[in-house]
């Protein structure tokens, strides 16, 4: 069979960052010496090649362009069609580096300027958020009500210029209009973005013409906000935004491509659209192929997201070509293209630089260019016929049975304990008001007690201590005694300063979900294999491969060690079973709640073990659980159902008197408030300082029962709020909370600060509790052990 009946096989799009993160060094380097622009631009150009060529040469014959981006792809989308916020100085024409960078950034110096025209001067970055479901961080557009657009930009067409001089053809990819404008958000108030759509398509179709003129002959055009909830408005949004593009270059094939889940109710909108090709997420909705084909005009290009995008497990390529059969028998070959779920940005580049990975756990993996090869061999499988390739099918097969049978993956004792959990393991034995009671008695803490979320500046000092550990260079035992030092340091300092509640300072911890995973059975560590969470920002997630539990103790030695100097209560500091799951590459062969319960069981195991060495206190942060919910509403119930009984299951097995905290690091709860009451810790804390306590509305409106700690000090900012500030922060907290219910703390951990800013920070905020208590209701009251029980 000819090489032409070959089904086409896409990406939608490549890890950008390189091999040896090669981008952020030379981000890194530019920002901090501006003439390496040269140095930037040859780099990122040299990545481009690369992802080019090395995609060609494994088989894929829908190679992307335009998925390259210096910092982010919705940043770039906001500089192509002339969105520069105004304070950015920006009037027209291209966007420089400076600019570009001043968006994704800020830019430094005080507002105002220093007279020189043409500088910026302290100017705010946009607002980064999630994209979509992912831990992929983009920065958010700002339109006003009378926005125009304009095309500024032309590198969708450069870069599939680029790509044609070194002989590669491409499909560029480009972020659709409609998506576009859902991400944005409007500087006016109650202005919908997506009233700008005839506005801005336009400039898409200029664009559009101008790649079709470059010879551009196919352009993948992504258009995620497919598979959210949309209103009948914004699906109509589509109709008239594909109607217009579909007219503009009707040479150029469009590739319409959605992921991260299921069209669901937007699949008639989706097939209604006069698009050539139409790109479906089967690894969130495999269900959706059946409709899909049935309902799909049969000149259309179907294009199966059939490889996951979103995670690092190697496919059972047998097992996948036995499922979409039934497709590709009833629609014409050269119609069909096979692509990953969504674009490869979300997965590590390439498994082989895992040198020490356990070759087990590395035979199960497909990271990107693993994940090319995959589609390359369903193709001439489908194409060609198995023969051809029959002996990676049988090796894929092999992996699978062999993944599937593993003792490194399956625990007879995990797996007994999780048939175990009774419904009594996820309730606390008495209701709050009576724990508060025992809790206050033992605790004996004042009125607002103080108290910090967990970690205090990861100086220099200790980054290097660790560091040279690392290298093998500073002893286990001397590497601990600097730990113990700064520990101690660190609670001296505490008590000096008069907080009520002291933590140990986490400076034995890299990261929060690290930390434990190292610790835990049933996960994996890689060396290379970052992923980009945002920017030059880059994270290496761990790998959850098997049935996780806890062999040893992970934290007590360290409550011990810092609990034995001093007799205020010290928090015994975990991270939650949901955050960890949320934060890691997780097992696709049981389902997510299932691999959270493994994980609730283990944090059990470690809440018990605190109690018995004498914690008083036990916070188990859950900084992850919000940024869980699924992208339909109607899958939120069942998700928080399971997050929460998780929740529980990882902190009911204490004692009455033994007080739980948890700590989220975001400012929603409106829309999930139940979920956190259903949690049940007795006391939360969570970000409210930039909101000026607004959030807590929500739990006013809920009459929320426990006790909560409204973050009072912005940790993300160097600022040293004065007391007054925090003051009246509290005072803002006290009309909407009940004095009994008032914790005082800063927003999350303070990791990121320096100890000059932590120092006078929270000097000022134990003051501020101090003169708090003075303005108390009544002097009885000022003694918590006295408290009387609100309705
Ligand atoms: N205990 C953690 C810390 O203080 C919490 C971090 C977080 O919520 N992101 O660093
Ligand atoms: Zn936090």
């Amino acid at each position: 069979m000819s090489i032409d009946l070959k089904v086409p096989v896409a990406t939608l799009g490549f890890p950008r960052i390189g091999r040896r993160r090669e981008l952020k060094f030379a981000l890194e380097s530019y920002w901090s010496d501006k003439s390496s622009a040269d140095g930037l631009l040859a780099m990122a150009k040299k990545l481009r090649a690369e992802n080019w060529i090395e995609q060609r040469d494994r088989g894929v014959t829908k190679i992307p362009s335009n998925d390259f981006s210096l910092y982010d792809h919705v940043l770039d989308t906001a500089v192509m069609v002339g969105t520069v916020p105004s304070r950015f100085g920006w009037k027209e024409g291209p966007v420089s580096l400076d600019t570009y960078f001043a968006m994704a950034r800020g830019s430094e110096g005080e507002a105002g300027g220093c007279g020189h025209p043409g500088h910026l001067h302290g100017a705010t970055a946009l607002e980064m958020t999630k994209w979509f479901d992912t831990n992929y961080h983009y920065m958010v557009p700002e339109l006003s009500d009378d926005q125009a657009f304009a095309l500024s930009s032309t590198k969708p067409v450069d870069e599939f210029l680029e790509a044609k001089a070194l002989g590669v053809h491409t499909r560029p990819v480009i972020i659709g209009p409609v998506t576009f404008l859902k991400l944005a958000k409007s500087t006016a108030e109650g202005f919908n973005p997506l009233a700008l759509l005839p506005k801005l398509i336009p400039v898409y179709a200029q664009l559009l013409r101008r790649l079709a003129r470059a010879g551009a002959d196919w352009v993948q055009i992504d258009e995620p906000a497919l598979v959210l909830d949309l209103i009948p408005n914004e699906q109509e949004a589509f109709r008239f935004a594909y109607g217009r593009l579909a007219k503009a270059a009707p040479e150029l094939k469009i590739m319409l491509a959605t992921y991260f889940g299921a069209l669901g109710d937007n699949l008639d909108t989706a097939l209604s659209l006069p698009v050539a090709g139409l790109h479906v997420d089967l690894v969130r909705a495999a269900e959706q192929l059946e409709a899909v084909g049935r309902l799909a005009r049969k000149e259309m290009v179907l294009s199966l997201g059939l490889i996951d995008g979103r995670n690092v497990w190697r496919a059972n390529l047998p097992a996948m070509l036995e499922k979409i059969r039934p497709i590709v028998a009833g629609w014409p070959p050269e119609r069909i293209e096979i692509a990953p779920s969504c674009s490869l940005l979300h997965v590590p580049i390439d498994l082989e630089l895992e040198t020490a990975l356990d070759a087990d756990v590395k035979s199960w993996l497909a990271f990107a260019v693993q994940k090319a090869d995959e589609l390359v061999v369903l193709s001439r499988a489908l194409a060609d016929g198995k023969n051809v390739v029959a002996s990676q099918l049988g090796a894929s097969a092999r992996a699978a049975a062999a993944r599937a049978a593993s003792l490194k993956v399956h625990d007879p004792l995990v797996e007994g304990r999780i048939a175990a959990i009774t419904g009594d393991m996820r309730r606390r034995q008495s209701a709050f008001v009576e724990r508060a009671g025992k809790q206050d008695k033992r605790l004996g803490l004042p009125h607002f007690p103080t108290t910090t979320i967990g970690s205090f500046p990861q100086t220099p000092g200790v980054r290097k201590a660790r560091a040279a550990h690392a290298r093998g260079e500073l002893s286990f035992v001397d590497y601990e005694s600097f730990l113990k030092k700064e520990t101690a340091a660190a609670i001296r300092w505490q008590e000096g300063l008069g907080l009520d509640v002291l933590v140990h300072g986490e400076f034995e911890r890299n990261d929060m979900v690290q930390y434990f995973g190292e610790q835990l059975s049933g996960f994996a560590f890689t060396r290379h294999a970052w992923v980009q969470s945002y920017g030059s920002r880059y994270v290496r997630p761990p790998i959850i491969f098997g049935d996780v539990s806890r062999p040893n103790p992970m934290t007590v030695r360290w409550w011990r060690h810092a609990q034995s100097l001093t007799a205020k209560p010290v928090k015994g500091m975990l991270t939650g079973p949901v955050t960890i799951l949320n934060w890691s590459f997780v097992r696709d062969d049981i389902a997510r709640s299932a691999v959270c319960e493994q994980i609730a069981l283990a944090i059990r195991d470690e809440v018990s073990d605190l109690e018995k060495a004498g914690a008083r206190i036990i916070q188990i942060d859950e900084a992850a659980l919000r940024e869980g919910l699924p992208l339909r509403k109607s899958d939120w119930a069942s998700y928080l159902e399971w997050a929460v009984g998780c929740f529980r299951l990882a902190s009911t097995g204490v004692d009455d008197a033994t007080q739980i905290h948890t700590h989220m690091c975001y400012s929603e709860f409106n829309d999930i408030i139940d979920a956190i009451a259903a949690m049940d810790a007795d006391v939360i804390s969570i970000e409210t300082s930039r909101s000026r306590m607004e959030l807590l509305d929500a739990f006013r409106n809920y009459r929320y029962p426990n006790e909560i700690g409204p973050g009072v000090y912005d940790i993300h900012s160097p600022r040293v709020p004065p007391v007054e500030e925090m003051l009246d922060l509290l005072i803002l907290a006290r009309h909407r909370l009940s004095d009994r219910q008032l914790w005082v703390n800063p927003d999350c951990g303070l990791k990121t600060r320096k100890w000059e800013e932590v120092r006078p920070a929270l000097l000022n905020m134990v003051e501020a509790a101090r003169q708090l208590r003075t303005q108390a209701k009544s002097p009885t009251d000022a003694q918590r052990g006295e408290r009387k029980i609100h309705a």
